[in-house]
């Protein structure tokens, strides 16, 4: 069908419908087919092909899919009495209740609410099954999170038969009708706009920022829409006066170097939507971690060390079951006032051991546990690499390789009679106090 039509040239008139793909060649308000009021119409519309793509409100989108009971409720999606919001349907949203936003206050602000707690694993799979749908648009795609990408469509022209903007468009309908939820997407020059515009009309938007309007455009928008400009740097410009990107294009980069580093040279570029970053298939993930919300704050070492052991087998057995390692172990606490403290330490060589991990872990926990009261912790690994290289017999720590071998023992325990059927000395009866992670979408 849309072969036969004639192709869409770059006419401010110009546009296609967003529900039935026909193009228009006027500025009436609904489409000439099927009257839909959703079209797409830009002076650059068919010669851009940088595109972001995210879920609108994700989590609870696939909640709301799985039981229709829940359409036209306020949905919150987020974990225990201590926890914060993962993701407020748009309904809850209406009600003033944010993602990250403390879970008493949301309910507060919208009591009517019903509250899900997450189920991450049902979200990886509904994750994966859209981006699967979004590798098979271009080879071009670099997930930012489980219900983000970006994409690069340059040259998919003549594999898909249409220009970009009608790829984008197409797979916002199939996503619709294949998954049962919605997304929207930003198309541009650069990942910055992209980014931008995605963000612009959601729920299913589908927002253009073209060269010509870029720098008029960004020089009405605060300075926190500039990536890396978040609460504590906006103070820092706030500070010198300035507040909006339109004060930044009025400034010289050697002027913004001297007063802001290297951070002064990303503020001269972005404000003026000039961003080279290309995008990169990467699928892989740049590290594994797991983490924990308590239900009460610890302080005690006797208290966070079970959980810390508990943490560390489970991101040793994702690490097992991808087949690769990590290099470097990353400690993160969160304390009572919701401080993020990181530590990490390099190891001479990646690992995938559970007790490798806990171990330091361990040693970078000690110097923490000062009193202080947390209330979460978390373990990962990054500097991945596969498992080639991981754990070689330490030659000189023989109990290292007796632990080495005790854990390979367990593991095939675990194999053959499922993941609790051994738990080491320190997690023994100690589960009960631990959360599902927090995750944050949007
Ligand atoms: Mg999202």
């Amino acid at each position: 069908m849309f072969a036969a039509m004639p192709a869409p040239v770059n006419d401010p008139n110009h546009g296609f419908c967003r529900d039935c793909l026909t193009l228009q060649r006027d500025l009436s308000k609904r489409c000439v087919q099927c009257g839909s009021p959703r079209l797409a119409r830009h002076p650059e519309l068919y010669s851009l092909h940088i595109a972001h793509i995210d879920c609108d409100a994700f989590y609870a989108s696939v909640e709301k899919r799985d039981n229709p009971d829940l359409k036209d409720k306020p949905l919150i999606i987020g974990g225990g009495k201590r926890g914060v919001v993962s993701t407020a349907c748009y309904i809850a949203r209406i009600h003033g209740v944010r993602s990250a936003m403390p879970m008493f206050k949301a309910l507060e602000a919208c009591p009517q609410a019903v509250v899900i707690p997450p189920n991450m694993e049902k979200y990886v799979r509904v994750g994966r099954e859209v981006r699967a749908m979004m590798q098979a648009l271009t080879p071009l795609v670099e997930p930012l999170s489980i219900d983000e990408a970006f994409l690069d469509l340059a040259g998919t022209e003549r594999l898909h038969g249409r220009p970009p903007a009608l790829v984008l468009a197409q797979f916002a309908l199939d996503v619709e009708r294949q998954i049962g939820i919605t997304v929207s997407a930003g198309l541009s020059y650069c990942k910055f706009l992209a980014k931008v515009a995605s963000d612009f009309r959601k729920p299913r938007g589908l927002s253009v920022i073209g060269e010509a309007e870029a720098v008029g455009f960004l020089a009405e928008q605060p300075v926190t829409l500039i990536w890396g400009v978040g609460k504590a740097f906006a103070a820092v410009l706030e500070r010198d006066g300035i507040r909006m990107i339109g004060q930044l294009q009025k400034l010289e980069r050697n002027e913004l170097m001297r007063r802001y580093g290297t951070m002064g040279d990303r503020l001269f570029h972005l404000s003026r939507g000039m961003d080279q970053r290309v995008v990169h298939a990467d699928q892989e993930a740049k590290s594994v971690s797991a983490e924990t919300t308590f239900d009460t704050d610890l302080a005690s070492a006797a208290d966070l060390v079970p959980i810390l052991r508990a943490l560390s087998e489970k991101v040793s057995a994702r690490l097992k079951k991808a087949g690769i390692a990590g290099r470097t172990v990353v400690l993160k606490l969160k304390t009572q006032d919701f401080k993020l403290r990181t530590r990490n330490r390099q190891l001479s060589d990646p690992t995938r051991l559970a007790d490798r991990i806990f171990q330091t872990g361990m040693q970078l926990l000690e110097k923490e546990t000062d009193g202080t009261k947390f209330r979460l912790i978390g373990i990962g690994v990054s500097d991945l690499s596969d498992d080639a290289r991981a754990d070689p017999p330490d030659l000189v720590d023989t109990q290292s390789r007796k632990r080495a071998m005790a854990e390979g023992a367990m593991d095939a325990l675990r194999d053959k009679f499922g993941r609790h059927a051994v738990e080491t000395g320190y997690t023994f009866g100690k589960r009960r106090n631990a959360h599902p992670p927090e995750h944050l979408d949007d």
